[in-house]
């Protein structure tokens, strides 16, 4: 077995050949950014693999769900979840809207809709929940919820690409679905990410917004920002679209190792994909309980030890980051458990079944001392 680190994620790479006849007719065009072929080149592709009418990409996935948030012109108040990225809580606060939190399920660790409803005011504006690890929100019922109230709904489905409840894709639920393509993620443009939404009023205020609000050669008509997805990114995506139905399938042969291996132990929860939910086995959680007989920290030590890097993720809540400390009331006892007691094991396609052996052992090892 090899010295070298196992880190908790390892980015997906195409065949460098693959990559390099993507990118040379780029030596030929010169067009290197701003919306180029390799840009509506992957537009397409991803709007059939999403199975989706409309899409914009983006340079990341934070700046997409900026975007979108202002596009929709929001203003007052966003239910959301602390169990998330900090780019979820962020976009509601940078695009001056304010935060409300609810807790979340034990089950799948997604936004509870039975937390929500006892939440909405009159400034209530929309919701923001978001799908975690691979797993889907109760979409149903926060459709339900938001119609009956009038509310916008936006996922966060970061963690979502590739992801259906039954024949559906991720990207058809709410009024829009942000994806992120960072290196880390299922799958990536390097950096990148897209939103899928449902009005098509709104193509034209994401498309202007992410390229300085410019809409003609001498008009500029909204304030926007620089959000462009380049060409290099854009063809990484391709090539990257290309392996991924394999790169799921593999991933999904580790995490049923995992579980295999770490099944039925006192003290450890796993989390596997609902009935009628297809993942894209994007993470592989265990929550440790008290009685396991080590903590969450005693666990990600012994694997350090070993050259293993966990992740606790998501760890802090957002609400506990010091940015946000003490500016929010929140009760969400769930959310603050798991977030204590969650790590993320090392998940990526090509990790050897012996290594996921390895850190069984030594997970299960940390029980017994
Ligand atoms: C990765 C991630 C984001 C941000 O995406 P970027 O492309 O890195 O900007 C947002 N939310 C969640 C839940 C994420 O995991």
């Amino acid at each position: 077995m090899s010295d070298e680190p196992i880190l908790v994620a390892r980015s997906s790479m195409p065949p460098l050949e693959e990559y390099v006849r993507e990118i040379s007719p780029l030596w030929e065009s010169h067009w290197l950014t701003n919306m180029g072929e390799k840009h509506h080149e992957l537009e397409n592709q991803l709007k059939h693999y999403l199975d989706v009418e409309n899409i914009a990409l983006f340079v990341n996935g934070h700046n997409a769900l900026e975007c979108v948030i202002e596009a929709m012109g929001l203003h007052g108040k966003v239910i959301t979840t602390p169990y998330t990225f900090a780019s979820t809580t962020h976009a509601i606060v940078r695009k001056g809207l304010t935060p409300v939190f609810a807790d979340i399920r034990f089950d799948n660790y997604t936004l509870d809709p039975e937390r929500i409803e006892e939440i909405i005011d009159e400034d209530t504006c929309a919701i923001m929940p978001v799908h975690v690890y691979g797993g889907l929100c109760d979409v149903d019922a926060i459709r339900d919820i938001a119609q009956h109230h009038g509310l916008k709904v936006i996922y966060d489905a970061a963690h979502a690409f590739g992801v259906k409840l039954g024949e559906t894709s991720a990207a058809a639920f709410g009024d829009a679905s942000m994806f992120s393509f960072h290196a880390t993620k299922v799958f990536h443009t390097i950096e990148g990410g897209a939103v899928c939404f449902r009005d098509p009023a709104l193509r034209k205020l994401l498309d202007d917004w992410k390229n300085f609000g410019i809409t003609g050669p001498e008009d500029v008509e909204y304030v926007g920002g620089n959000a462009k997805m380049n060409e290099f990114c854009a063809a990484m995506g391709i090539c990257n679209l290309r392996h991924l139905d394999g790169e799921i399938a593999r991933r999904k042969l580790v995490c049923e190792r995992y579980w295999e291996r770490l099944e039925g132990y006192r003290g450890i929860k796993l989390t596997k994909p609902a009935q009628n939910v297809i993942s894209n086995y994007a993470y592989m959680p265990v929550v440790f309980e008290d009685c396991f007989g080590a903590t969450r920290d005693d666990v990600f030590e012994a694997l350090k030890q070993n050259n293993v890097f966990a992740r606790k993720y998501f760890y802090p809540l957002t609400t506990d980051f010091a940015c946000y400390r003490g500016q929010f009331t929140c009760n969400t006892p769930i959310a603050e458990f798991v977030s204590s007691h969650v790590l993320t094991l090392p998940l990526f396609a090509d990790l050897p079944v012996a290594e996921v052996d390895r850190i069984c052992d030594i997970v299960l090892g940390c029980a017994r001392k």
